[in-house]
């Protein structure tokens, strides 16, 4: 091995050596096959890489570069390579784990190794490398005529779904179906390498591990021929596919993938659940993400998400179950409605509520333990966390026992806990081949094992007395040492008693020595027994994993009715704590809202702080005296409150159509079939798009794509443009969305000129502002008409625009309003008016809507987030309110 050390990946001294030595070759001809990965070889006691992993990992991991012969090289202990292997999975690499297998033999300079695991983000197995309450997905998408198919599967719990769409809206599905199952790995066809589109998409999903395969591995005969053999069927009828489906070839690669990279069949996936738009709201994934349903806009972190209200389920189960509910909400309203019954009984009884949601906190993974179980990589500890939490979960089941969130039988969890309990030790090994597994008990043959290796001198005293009655030699003693091993010792004086079975050993001055064929046999079975213990433990353990493997599908069924139990518990709690009621919901197209409230936005504010509004709209369909509108167009300033109306709508009908309880005092909704969010001008830079490109991009496919049923938010749509055209462009997407989608619609604008627009379905909605003797105060309050003002100055004074930007900005306003209708005026030729502290004050007090500089640093003061602010932020910020009292 090179001395040669050097820290970050520089190398400071090369060896002489040209020749690849015999080793290197054997490593070359192994990386040769494992191009994709990162090869881990084994060599002594650590995993060594070389040469390109070796200079890439040690760069990631911040290891230590050296070198063999001329190679670079790092590495890491083989005991401690788990820790690093996560790391590697999470920043999407693939691993080969290269072993020694052989010995080095007649005429070998080196032992043989070979690849004997592939670890992969999206087949990652043990619980190291896995995020509890998320799924790990692993998907794959490829192209059957013009059709595209689209499946993902998590061994770890046997969750395997699929789904398909036609060729021309590959895009908006690609990036609706990778935005919502967020994998962590993707299987795609060499087709499809090099195709833009789907490259952005896939930039847009951090840390994805993209893999690109010949045509031929998603071929549908073969794939449909694998699916039925893993489901043990004829046809994959039953779930809705023929050999034609699109979904089958990415179906059948993912099931060949995880035998390739895991080598088991995942013997627990037993069927696969195909997918239409129409059982979901369909969200496209920029209204997703907008929606901030399972992470934030800012930093993606699952704060200020939506979720973040809901996260109180005890499971890692559950938890994995609730975002697929968020991720999916329902279109059917009697699967609501019995989702609902179910939250209902917790809501309606508290002391359940907390009981149950007390058991649970002790209940483990049962999901991803049978998964380990079915693919035996279960160990002895996971087999007593499967005890444990089958035991809370009957005792749970006992409380529900009046309701119908359990429909299985309890004998097998029954069995399963009575087979462990006896079997299995209390606080066994999590290795199975070190022994400290079975109980004593078990096996006669175990325990007999045992005994020798605990129990030995006392059975050498039993049988030294044996011996002693047998011969009369009263004073014979049964020795040992390291060289003779164990012997019968008989003074000179007894040696005619001596009997035929002693076989003499040794003879010394005072006395003999000999042995017999039961001292032997004892001798040896004291020397197997070490081995014999491990070997029959690791057995006997094999043994009743194989049995509980019998019962994996009843586990996975069961940890279903966990994950269901446990949601149901969590929305439960969730409309306990924030106050929230049961809405009705129906195949209407209605939406009433009664006291409405942004769920996320009243969660982060002092508790009675969020100001709660009404809204009213229905399609055309469903009008009645009490509502003919299905479009509101909301006015008002900045800061006033217009975006977060319009977002906790969308998540009332979310969280509605998910069986949830809402944030309302009262609420009837009408099932939509998809919501749109357009809200905001987030730059795709990613994409190297214009803002209003992709505003464009995103209308265009709500104006395509919206049905009567639908929900559209739109905010500020247009301002990415001049303002002629984005006025007009808002005003003809306004028309269309009232003439010919008549869908419900919440349309915020700051072009005052759309409030002229005359529909009899539009209604005029603002957001209430206070004036008083020149404060601006933002009441938060919806209310009909339109709004007068933009208080776009306000805005900026708060948000800390210098005072001498506002106050040129105030008299350019003032110049111009006076001006209106005349021949406009360049800014620049509007003269300055303000040389002194004298106009300051005098533009300060007669401008409306300005506060003083006392109260600006208040509100500023008030408004700012110190936790997310640098300290060199917050002394910025000092200093300058400093500066701004003591220039008063
Ligand atoms: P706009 O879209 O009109 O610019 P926002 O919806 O972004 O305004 O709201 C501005 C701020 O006002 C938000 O940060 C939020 O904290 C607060 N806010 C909005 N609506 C309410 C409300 N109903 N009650 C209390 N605070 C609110």
């Amino acid at each position: 091995m090179s001395k040669d050390k050097v820290v970050a990946g520089k190398v400071q001294k090369r060896s002489e050596s040209t020749e690849l030595t015999p080793l290197m070759v054997q490593y070359q001809s192994i990386k040769d096959e494992y191009r994709n990965e990162v090869l881990f070889f084994r060599l002594g006691d650590f995993y060594e890489m070389f040469n390109e992993d070796a200079l890439e990992i040690s760069r990631l991991l911040n290891l230590t570069l050296t070198h063999r012969a001329q190679h670079p090289m790092c590495g890491i202990p083989y005991h401690a390579a788990k820790i690093y292997i996560a790391r590697l999975l999470r920043l999407g690499k693939k691993i080969a784990i290269c072993e020694q297998v052989g010995e080095i033999g007649k005429g070998k300079t080196i032992a043989e190794r070979k690849v004997i695991e592939i670890i992969t983000p999206g087949t990652a197995i043990e619980s190291e490398y896995l995020e509890g309450g998320v799924n790990n997905y692993l998907a794959c998408c490829s192209v059957k005529k013009n059709e595209v198919g689209f499946a993902y599967i998590d061994v770890t719990t046997a969750d395997f779904y699929a789904t398909s769409w036609s060729k021309k809206e590959m895009a908006d599905n690609f990036a609706k179906e990778l935005g919502r199952s967020n994998p962590r790995e993707l299987l795609l066809p060499e087709t499809l390498r090099g195709d833009k589109t789907i490259e952005e998409i896939i930039a847009q999903n951090s840390n994805i591990a993209v893999s690109y395969y010949p045509e031929w591995n998603f071929d549908s005969s073969l794939s449909y021929k694998r699916l039925n053999k893993q489901f043990g069927t004829q046809n994959l009828r039953s779930f809705n596919l023929t050999e034609e489906s699109a979904e089958v070839g990415p179906a059948g690669f993912l099931l060949d993938y995880l035998m390739r990279t895991t080598s088991t069949n995942a013997p627990h996936v037993s069927g696969i659940k195909v997918y239409r738009d129409c059982e979901y709201v369909v969200m496209d994934d920029s209204s997703r993400r907008n929606l901030e349903i399972t992470a934030n806009l800012r930093d993606g972190s699952f704060q200020y998400s939506l979720l973040e209200c809901v996260s109180h389920t005890q499971t890692a189960m559950g938890k994995r179950l609730l975002v697929n509910w968020l991720n999916y909400p329902l279109t059917d309203a009697q699967k609501i409605a019995s989702r609902q019954e179910h939250i209902a009984l917790f809501v309606n009884n508290r002391r359940l509520l907390d009981a149950i949601r007390q058991n649970f906190s002790s209940v483990l993974d049962i999901e991803r333990l049978a998964a380990r179980v079915a693919m035996e990589r279960a160990h002895a500890k996971d087999l007593q966390a499967l005890k444990s939490s089958l035991s809370v979960w009957l005792k749970i089941r006992v409380l529900i026992a009046n309701y119908d969130f359990s429909v299985l039988p309890a004998d097998e969890a029954k069995q399963i806990i009575e087979l462990i309990d006896s079997a299995i030790l209390e606080d066994p090994a999590t290795s199975i081949t070190e022994g400290r597994i079975i109980k004593s008990g078990w096996s006669k043959e175990l325990d007999h094992w045992r005994d020798i290796q605990c129990n030995f001198n006392k059975i050498l005293e039993e049988y030294a007395e044996e011996e002693k009655s047998k011969t009369g030699i009263s004073n014979l003693r049964i020795k040992n040492n390291n060289n003779a091993g164990y012997y019968i010792e008989v003074t000179k004086g007894k040696l005619q008693q001596i009997p035929e079975h002693f076989i003499m050993r040794r003879s010394l001055l005072n006395a003999e020595r000999y042995t017999t064929a039961r001292l032997q046999e004892l001798e040896h079975e004291l020397n197997e027994a070490g081995t014999k213990i491990v070997q029959l433990e690791r057995d006997l353990f094999v043994e009743i994993r194989s049995q509980i493997a019998k019962l994996v599908p009843y586990l996975l069924q069961t940890s279903r009715e966990i994950a269901y139990t446990d949601v149901s518990s969590a929305l439960a709690y969730s409309a306990v704590l924030h106050g929230w009621i049961r809405p009705v919901v129906d195949d209407s197209t209605v939406f009433e809202v009664e006291n409405g409230r942004h769920p996320v936005v009243e969660m982060h504010l002092p508790a009675g702080e969020f100001v709660p509004n009404d809204l009213s709209i229905c399609s055309p369909q469903d009008f009645s005296e009490k509502c003919s509108t299905s479009f509101s167009l909301i006015t008002g300033p900045n800061m006033a409150g217009k975006s977060t109306f319009l977002r906790q709508n969308a998540l009332i009908a979310l969280l509605a159509q998910t069986g949830s309880f809402v944030p309302a005092s009262s609420a009837h909704i009408g099932i939509v079939d998809r919501i749109f969010c357009r809200v905001g001008a987030s730059d795709n830079l990613a994409r190297g798009e214009s803002t209003f490109l992709v505003e464009m991009t995103e209308t265009a496919n709500i104006l395509r794509s919206a049905t009567e049923k639908s929900l559209v938010i739109m905010d500020e749509v247009g301002r990415g443009t001049s303002t002629e055209d984005g006025l007009s462009i808002a005003w003809a997407i306004s028309e269309y969305l009232l003439n010919t989608i008549k869908c419900k619609t919440l349309f915020a604008t700051h072009y005052h000129e759309l409030t002229r627009m005359n529909h009899s379905a539009l209604k005029l909605l603002c957001m209430a502002v206070a004036e008083n003797s020149g404060d601006v105060v933002f009441l938060r309050k919806i209310k009909e008409g339109a709004s007068e003002n933009s208080y776009g100055l306000h805005v900026a004074k708060l948000a800390g625009v210098p005072q001498s930007v506002v106050l040129r900005a105030e008299e350019i306003l003032a110049h111009l309003q006076k001006s209106a209708g005349e021949k406009p005026v360049l800014p620049s030729e509007i003269k300055t008016e303000i040389s002194g502290e004298k106009e300051k004050s005098h533009f300060s007090q007669n401008l409306p809507g300005l506060f003083s500089d006392e109260e600006m640093v208040l509100d500023e003061i008030l408004s700012v987030d110190p936790e997310n602010m640098t300290p060199l932020q917050a002394l910025e910020l000092v200093a300058r309110w400093k500066k701004s009292l003591s220039g008063r």
